[in-house]
């Protein structure tokens, strides 16, 4: 698996995809070749573009349960396999994937829809070039890496499905809200004001 690989599943070329792309890598060295079915689970604390690339790389995905998501707003991903005791923990160094304040109002202006043809150009040259060098610096300039504890696995409950009395459609047991002695799926909850 390549980075040609990440960038058909992901749509475009793109400096988070770059960084999802070097963390994807780095666990893969780390437990060797993509291993076979479920063993490798990634715990992403963000969910951004980079975590496709982890998606194709390392065959983390939620369908199969080894994705898992905490929603932290972090550059931090970790890595186990399980029943493995040590994890792999990798965070994004924050200064070196910062764009520099002539790309910050390139970007605004891009956004705002007023950058001319040239600035479109100067902010595609920087783009590229911050991704070329993501995909090549050292990896401890990019990311502080660390072995720590693998979290003990959890459990495997299997809930039932229950019915929610407003729509009709069918929810797992543990995400369902009771009022009046009747069952509810979260949406339909959420609309009334408790
Ligand atoms: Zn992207
Ligand atoms: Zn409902």
């Amino acid at each position: 698996m390549e980075i040609e690989d990440a960038v058909k599943f992901h749509g475009h070329m793109c400096p988070g995809l770059a960084i999802g792309f070097r963390v994807a890598k780095l666990a893969e060295e780390h437990f060797g070749m993509r291993s076979k079915d479920e063993e490798l689970v990634a715990i992403v604390e963000n969910k951004s573009c980079s975590v496709d690339a982890i998606q194709v790389i390392n065959s983390c995905t939620f369908g199969k349960g080894n994705l898992i998501f905490r929603d932290y707003g972090k550059h931090v991903y970790t890595f186990f396999k399980r029943g493995n005791e040590k994890a792999l923990r990798i965070v994004r160094k924050q200064n070196v994937f910062e764009r520099d304040n002539n790309g910050n109002n390139l970007f605004e202006k891009i956004r705002a829809k007023t950058a001319t043809p040239e600035e479109m150009t100067e902010f595609k040259k920087e783009r590229e070039e911050r991704i070329k060098m993501i995909l090549e610096a050292p990896a401890d300039e990019l990311f502080k890496i660390e072995e720590i504890k693998a979290e003990p696995p959890k459990k495997a409950v299997i809930f039932q499905t229950l019915t929610c009395s407003e729509c009709g459609e069918g929810m797992m047991e543990s995400r369902a809200r009771i009022a009046h002695g009747k069952y509810f799926c979260l949406p339909c909850f959420e609309k009334y004001d408790v």
